[in-house]
């Protein structure tokens, strides 16, 4: 049982599934750890289906919108 890293919070996890970004601890655990990447692959999905469904009214998503809540603040 050697855990190099703990799993990332939520908020890094919808980051990376909204922005495609992530610190690279974050992208090298998430390729790493089974729990992790089907957490990651369940919000691209719903990511997906929320920007297709939102689009039919709004046109193209701005890619600066987070909640404020997934931020964690300062
Ligand atoms: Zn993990």
């Amino acid at each position: 049982m050697t855990r190099t890293t703990a799993c990332p919070d939520g908020s890094d996890l919808l980051a990376l599934a909204t922005e495609g970004v992530a610190a690279p601890a974050v992208r090298s655990h998430v390729d790493a750890c089974r729990s992790c990447l089907r957490k990651l692959r369940r919000l691209k999905a719903e990511v997906v289906h929320l920007r297709s469904s939102m689009g039919r009214h709004l046109g193209p998503a701005p890619a600066t919108v987070v909640p404020r809540s997934a931020a964690g603040g300062d």
